[in-house]
């Protein structure tokens, strides 16, 4: 029986910035491979490479050497419109910040991507409601931003992310702006829904006490991702 090949895949990823007279090397020749269904937390010091490890899985970011692959793509064959479309059709990605539309209700805010997609209006409207149904919010689909908390924000943020159903979800310290027990809940949630939809999930996280429940954690220090798993080694 042969393995299936990670929905993520990164290869001797290097990222340098331009720095002064120099360049700072924010990714160092990372490997990291995702399997679906699988949820892998990423720790380490802040200015460790985190968030660029992400906009790089993203395709945000090229970087300067190494192979990022995602759902089967080699990314650096595509050019931006590609890249584009490959992060509609098979990224969801989740930042800190949910950045809702203020003017939309939740339910709309999900449509969009899929009007995005060029989705039916009907199908869309289907799909957004089951996800908001998944995220614990199905009363609350007519609400807009203002009228929800903010975990209730960061559910439709991960909700949003899924609505095309992405191979690959990114998430970027979601529960830096929650107390502990709404952090926890959004942890929770992210565990069960990488399960039942298969994602291949990196997660950024300094919620260290949730690390049991991750299936591994990989840690980032000056652009270098060690495997070793660090479940339980925090002090
Ligand atoms: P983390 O998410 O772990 O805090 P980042 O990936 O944001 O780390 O940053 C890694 C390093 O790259 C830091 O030294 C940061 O200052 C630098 N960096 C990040 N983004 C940029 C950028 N757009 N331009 C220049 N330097 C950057
Ligand atoms: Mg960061």
């Amino acid at each position: 029986m042969t393995a299936l090949p990670s929905p993520l895949s990164l290869r001797g990823v290097t990222l340098t910035y331009p720095d002064g007279d120099g360049r700072l090397t924010a990714l160092d020749s990372v490997d990291l491979d995702v399997p679906a269904g699988s949820l892998t937390a990423v720790v380490g010091p802040s200015g460790s490479g985190k968030s660029s490890l992400l906009a790089v899985a993203a395709t945000l970011v090229p970087p300067d050497s190494g192979s990022v692959v995602v759902a089967g793509t080699d990314t650096g064959r595509l050019d931006r419109a590609g890249r584009a479309a490959l992060r509609r059709d098979r990224i969801g990605i989740v930042f800190q910040q949910p950045n809702l539309l203020p003017s939309l209700t939740a339910v709309e805010q999900l449509q969009v991507m899929a009007d995005l997609a060029g989705r039916r209006p009907r199908e869309a409207r289907a799909r957004a409601l089951e996800l908001l149904d998944a995220v614990g919010l199905a009363d609350r689909a007519d609400r807009r931003p203002h009228q929800l908390s903010g975990g209730q924000r960061q559910r439709v943020n991960i909700a949003r992310a899924l609505m095309n159903d992405p191979a690959v979800l990114l998430v970027d310290e979601p529960t830096s702006a929650l107390d502990h027990e709404r952090g926890a809940a959004v942890l929770d949630l992210l565990v069960r829904l990488t399960r039942a939809r298969s994602t291949a999930t990196v997660l950024v996280t300094h919620d260290l006490a949730h690390l049991e429940r991750m299936d591994r954690t990989v840690r980032m220090a000056d652009g270098r991702l060690s495997a070793d798993a660090v479940t339980g080694a925090e002090g």
